[in-house]
């Protein structure tokens, strides 16, 4: 399959990929400025955060390292339970780290804000989340997310690391998938 077919399963596309490359451009300023000094660890959530680790690491004119860990949420068919299991944990002991977690989207937020609450419990310096897309549905669960990328509506999107049935991680773009995919 190439990429123009699988791109015409999109009905919509909310961010282009030079969109999504010049507001992680921005954020990569933000967070050398604010990391100034200091020591930082991205920890990537896989698989969604493939694409935007590969993209911001490479943006960052500092000294970084970088983890990943993989996590299931628990919960029925399409909603996530806060109930979350670690499928991959760290290599890196985070003691004293500043960590900031790397994620592709924030839904309703439960997942992050259960990883967040577990990496402090490790006793790391801080923790911070950079996501590159969030829905208006995380303004329910308290997670101070520092780092957005851009706001979107609650549409089911993939692309740029995001998935449905594993497909369309690929697209190097973010676009609203069209229903007649899932319907
Ligand atoms: P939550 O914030 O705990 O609801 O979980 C967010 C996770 O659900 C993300 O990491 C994605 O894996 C998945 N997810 C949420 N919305 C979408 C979407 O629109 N497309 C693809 N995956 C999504
Ligand atoms: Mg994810």
């Amino acid at each position: 399959m190439d990429q123009p077919n699988v791109g015409n399963d999109v009905e919509k596309v909310l961010v282009t990929h030079d969109q999504i490359i010049n507001r992680l451009t921005e954020l990569a300023r933000q967070v050398e400025k604010d990391y100034a000094g200091k020591d930082l660890l991205l920890i990537g959530v896989l698989k969604g955060a493939v694409m935007v680790m590969a993209d911001f690491s490479r943006l960052l004119n500092k000294h970084i390292e970088i983890d990943w860990m993989a996590v299931s949420s628990y919960g029925s068919g399409t909603k996530s339970s806060g109930v979350v299991r670690i499928l991959k944990d760290l290599d890196i002991d985070i003691n004293n780290r500043n960590v900031v977690i790397v994620e592709d989207i924030v839904d309703t937020g439960l997942t992050l804000s259960w990883l967040k609450s577990n990496l402090e419990s490790r006793g790391a310096a801080s923790v911070e989340i950079l996501t590159v897309l969030r829905k208006p549905e995380a303004a329910k669960v308290k997670v101070d997310v520092k780092y957005v990328g851009f706001e979107i509506p609650s549409d089911f999107v993939v692309g740029y690391g995001l998935d449905y049935n594993e497909k369309y991680r690929n697209l190097d773009f973010i676009g609203v998938l069209s229903k007649s995919i899932y319907e």
